[in-house]
């Protein structure tokens, strides 16, 4: 609980607000009019539908660059959006607020924010309400966040809360809505260890927009305050636009044209938009999360209009299952753009379960489409806010054609193992997930196929994308504690990677390992397998990093004391071989993009003597043409003797000068990224050791590839001698 003080402002004083109690829910709120309630829901309903409340209808692109512009125009700089897939962050798959953007670099305050103070609106999936979109007249799996965030630090204070309700407010008044119909609710927030006391804006009976001040850190002895306190808003793009309409439901405001051409295909029955009307006022007071609920809001509305529930059921469905196909496909469009290939491992997993349902929903809804027109049509009206969208589009298509093809596939094979099942166990829960984790029936088919009645859970989809959303990270455990006064190790292998022998200090031995000051020995890591060589006349062979610390492994810890100057010399052909097969992994990485489209991310490698591996997300397993293909092109990268460049650039200024796709290897601690270019053919942020021109890498010969799992191929390659060895056998 925060002190009332917390929430006591200049702002509100100066412009004649005045604290106020709910009488229904108890809550204190701020308002210039003298109010009973605090004006959300279930103390007061949506009084928005059918009513003006903004001086115009905006559609969602008018709304966003209204918005924008307006803090624009009030010294914030206006952000690009950042990917759905949170590639910068290693506890999330999926951007879930405008502030995932800045966490955890920014916030730590390892990074300097790319601007400040800034706003963007931000595009995020969530699916912890799945199996509510479409039914409840307001919920989806994407929407825009729309954000203006300050971070103030000592010795740079931006704007805190005073500001912050101030912006708020001008902006809602600049839409038209009545200063005494806004109010301001006192909440709290807390979050990854950090809390602080919050506004929600509330208009009609809508909460239009969050207002979050970060500014404690929770320990055990009690609340301390952040070093950076950070402005964390958050306003509903899709919201602000329902409210500036009017309409009977969100998907009626976001999704016009849409909706005009599938009805027309669906040829639904027309409903009385006073029904649905009827229905998001009812269901805007009710947190619907069982099917219980559900048949109450239903039960209630039939009620209200006078209509049997039966025929009020018959209605509603078909335009529950559109808007949840409308919401699933754009959800589903911007994961494809952004680089997820459909699967059932990881951010995969995702992509598919909305296509799964998106292909329920047709099937109910009797469309004559495939699921690639709804997504084109998707493409169609995204690609004038989305240049990137309409670029990508023919890879988006294709990945959904497969995947359209592969459920088929399953559908027919899905009678077979439903009473193959049937027959040796009961169809539970844990059996119903299996058969959609393992063979991608959703429930409802196993429905239709098997003999018996079958329990479908409410929140079926909720439980298995929470299943999946456990956390991505694993933690290692360090081979041996290194002493606090060990700070880091000098790196000679970035400062000269044709650095053969060199001379170092030994500061510590601790069984077999030693560190040194400084060492020329590459460490294991991004896929890279350590160098080997000499310590003195010891043989080193394993070298790793704990934390900025190299450690080397020996074989004969006796040849060497602490304390003194060793000669050390590295094996060069090895790490010339190491070289060449990291930058050929670059090389092919680019090349694969290219032969096969956009949706190529590297999933992961590993690069030893003899043989290296490339692991690509890719939907098919390739043919003979495709794999040539990427090996000629790669050939011809190395003849074209393309230069190999290295360097360092903090964080925001390498995400902005090359974009996301640099995170290639997955998540890259720290402020500073070494980025590695090879000219006008690919930018990762790596750490490895490579060769300075593609020239030397010599030959590549890709000996392999396979599908190691769903939605990844492995490739596995030689390159210079290792290739030329291999030729010969
Ligand atoms: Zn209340
Ligand atoms: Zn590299």
């Amino acid at each position: 609980m925060f002190s009332a003080k917390e929430y006591e402002l200049e702002f509100f004083k100066a412009h004649g607000f005045e604290r106020q109690k709910c009488k229904k829910c108890g809550k204190f709120f701020w308002s210039t009019a003298q109010r009973e309630t605090c004006g959300e829901p279930p103390c007061d309903e949506y009084t928005f539908i059918g009513n003006k409340v903004m001086k115009k209808k905006f559609s969602l692109g008018e709304m966003r660059e209204f918005y924008l512009t307006f803090f624009e125009q009030r010294d914030h700089t206006r952000i690009h959006r950042y990917p759905v897939v949170a590639r910068w962050r290693d506890d999330t798959f999926f951007t879930i607020a405008s502030i995932s953007c800045f966490q955890p670099w920014v916030l730590a305050g390892e990074v300097e924010p790319p601007a400040n103070p800034l706003t963007i609106s931000q595009p995020c999936i969530r699916f912890n309400d799945i199996d509510n979109v479409g039914k409840t007249g307001r919920h989806l799996t994407m929407f825009e966040m729309m954000a203006h965030h300050a971070f103030n630090v000592e010795g740079k204070f931006i704007y805190f809360k005073d500001k912050t309700v101030q912006l708020c407010n001008d902006l809602l008044l600049s839409l038209g809505i009545p200063q005494d119909s806004i109010t301001y609710i006192e909440s709290e927030w807390s979050g990854g260890g950090n809390s602080g006391p919050c506004f929600e804006a509330v208009v009609a009976g809508v909460e239009l927009a969050t207002l979050v001040f970060m500014m404690y850190e929770d320990t055990p002895s009690g609340k301390k305050e952040m070093r950076m306190k950070v402005v964390d808003t958050g306003y509903g793009l899709e919201r602000f636009v329902w409210l500036s309409q009017g309409k009977e439901n969100v998907y009626e405001c976001i999704f016009p044209d849409l909706l005009k051409r599938l009805k027309n295909y669906a040829a639904i029955q027309k409903i009385d938009p006073k029904i649905s009307a009827e229905y998001s006022r009812i269901a805007g007071l009710m947190n619907v999360e069982t099917h219980r609920d559900l048949r109450e809001l239903r039960r209630r509305v039939s009620e209200k209009v006078s209509i049997a529930y039966e025929d009020l059921v018959k209605l509603i469905e078909p335009y529950e299952n559109l808007y949840a196909l409308l919401d699933h496909t754009r959800a589903l469009t911007f994961m494809l753009n952004d680089g997820v290939v459909p699967s059932n491992v990881r951010e995969g997993y995702f992509a598919r379960l909305l296509i799964r349902r998106s292909l329920r929903a047709m099937k109910k809804l009797n469309l004559d489409l495939k699921l690639s027109d709804v997504v084109s049509f998707q493409i169609d009206s995204l690609a004038r806010d989305f240049k990137d969208i309409k670029d990508n589009a023919s890879d988006i298509i294709q990945l959904v054609d497969i995947e359209e093809e592969r459920y088929e596939r399953t559908v027919k094979k899905g009678r077979e193992i439903v009473s193959k099942f049937e027959r040796e166990r009961k169809l539970d829960l844990d059996a119903l997930i299996e058969l959609y984790d393992t063979y991608g029936l959703t429930p409802d088919l196993v429905a239709e196929f098997s003999a018996r009645k079958i329990e479908i859970p409410d929140d079926f989809y909720i439980q298995v994308a929470k299943r999946h959303e456990a956390a991505k990270k694993v933690e290692k455990k360090p081979k041996l504690e290194i002493p606090q006064e060990i700070k880091e190790t000098k790196l000679l292998y970035y400062e000269n990677p044709e650095m053969k022998r060199f001379k170092a200090k030994v500061i510590k031995k601790v069984g077999n390992y030693i560190i040194l000051d400084k060492t020329c020995f590459y460490p294991e890591g991004g896929g890279q397998e350590s160098d080997k060589g000499k310590i003195s006349k010891a043989r080193v062979k394993k070298v790793f990093k704990i934390g900025n610390v190299v450690v080397h492994e020996v074989e004969n810890p006796e040849l060497i004391r602490e304390n003194e100057e060793v000669e050390c010399e590295i094996d060069y052909a090895r790490r010339f071989q190491l070289m060449q097969h990291h930058t050929a992994t670059h090389i092919i990485n680019g090349a694969a993009r290219r032969v096969l489209g956009n949706h190529v991310w590297q999933a992961g490698a590993h690069k030893s003597e003899s043989i290296a591996r490339l692991d690509i997300t890719h939907h098919s397993s390739l043919t003979k043409e495709e794999i040539k293909a990427i090996e000629d092109l790669s050939n011809k990268v190395v003849k074209e003797k393309r230069k190999v460049i290295i360097e360092f650039l903090e964080r925001n200024k390498a995400e902005q000068k090359y974009g996301f796709r640099i995170y290639q290897g997955g998540v890259v601690p720290g402020k500073i990224l070494r980025i590695v270019t090879i000219e006008d053919w690919d930018t990762e942020a790596c750490g490895g050791t490579h060769l300075s021109n593609t020239a030397d890498v010599g030959e590549i010969k890709i000996i392999r590839a396979k599908r190691i799992q769903d939605g990844v191929i492995r490739l596995e390659f030689k390159a210079g001698k290792a290739a030329e060895k291999y030729k010969k056998e």
